[in-house]
């Protein structure tokens, strides 16, 4: 089958490798989307825990194209897609069910070859139907089950005065579950114009540009703070600046994914007499049902959000405009 190799950090190869063999319990999919994201870039330049040579690609969808013999949810041309995150299963983490703290964390694109190809193999207890969303959709159900996963992890109150920073492809899937999570108002801060327009036409409150008049523009909306103010930059210094925009007793979600080895400046005191709370949120834990419900039921829309598609051979440009920032979720068709 053809794939996306990264021989090595910054050496993508298409090269013809053996289609996956399959175990007794796991499904060969033949994938139909997949998106590159944040991670990709990360994996690409060498700076994440990836070791080569590794085919990438952990947000997908395709159709069974075959089934071991254990296998009894499944057949050959059900649409599918697969949470890519597989716990060990024994360690005290996934004992008490909260596998993406596993101590030995596998995941498909990451640790095991991943949907940069035209097939990937998975086991049966991670792979779920997507009845008749479409691939494109379907492959945007990981990422959606992240965010998912992120408002589990942090109480959001009814009637929430809602700030984010950054409107890409999380920002706006942040923004969409907030609002159905009772937030009152939801205002979102970016610096593309682009990004900016489809966060007016999702339905985001407020849209707020980043001129070096946001931080006035943002005192002017809300005098006394926000009660949630989220990161989907990544970017430390903004999330350095997240307690300036949070109300007394507010609540600080560190979503957006920032270097490594960064650090920022805090006040402990700040953080005690204000009563603030900070959130952090790791990937996704057991949440592909409910992202799933929330597409099949129209709660989100993330076909918006996709801005880009490009054959397998096309990697480097596809990754090329990901970084250019004048794309969103920039998606791959192996098929
Ligand atoms: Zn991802
Ligand atoms: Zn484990």
């Amino acid at each position: 089958m053809k794939a996306l190799v990264l021989e090595n950090a910054r050496t993508p190869v298409i090269k013809d490798v053996p289609v996956p063999e399959i175990g007794t319990d796991d499904l060969l999919i033949r994938v139909k989307a997949a998106g590159i994201c944040g991670t990709d870039v990360h994996i690409y330049e060498g700076e994440y825990f990836s070791e080569f040579p590794l085919i990438p690609g952990h947000e997908f969808s395709g159709v069974v194209e075959q089934v071991g013999k254990n296998v009894r949810a499944f057949m050959p041309g059900d649409r599918v897609t697969a949470d890519p995150n597989i716990g060990c299963g024994k360690c005290y983490f996934c004992q008490i069910n909260q596998q993406n703290q596993c101590e030995q964390l596998e995941a498909v694109g990451v640790t095991r070859n991943g949907a940069f190809a035209e097939y990937i193999a998975v086991p049966e207890h991670k792979a779920f139907h997507i009845g008749d969303l479409s691939f494109q959709d379907a492959a945007l159900i990981e990422p959606l089950a992240c965010v998912v996963y992120g408002l589990q992890q942090t109480p959001i109150p009814i009637g929430a005065d809602v700030l984010i920073f950054g409107a890409g492809p999380i920002g706006l899937m942040l923004m969409q579950m907030l609002k159905h999570a009772g937030a009152a108002r939801v205002v979102i801060v970016e610096g593309r114009e682009n990004r900016r327009a489809l966060a007016n036409t999702l339905g985001a409150h407020h849209v707020v540009a980043v001129d070096g008049t946001e931080r006035d523009m943002l005192k002017s909306l809300s005098q006394t703070g926000f009660d949630v103010v989220v990161d989907a930059t990544g970017i430390p210094k903004v999330v350095e600046q997240m307690t300036i925009y949070a109300r007394n007793r507010g609540i600080l979600l560190y979503y957006g994914v920032c270097p490594k080895n960064d650090t920022i400046r805090i006040s402990p005191y700040e953080i005690f007499r204000r009563d603030l709370k900070i959130y952090g949120a790791f990937a996704l834990c057991n949440t592909f049902a409910p992202a799933i419900r929330f597409l099949q039921n129209q709660v989100v829309n993330v076909t918006s959000l996709l801005s880009h598609t490009f054959a397998l051979e096309e990697f480097e440009e596809a990754l090329a405009t990901m970084r250019s920032g004048n794309s969103m979720k920039v998606q791959l068709q192996p098929d």
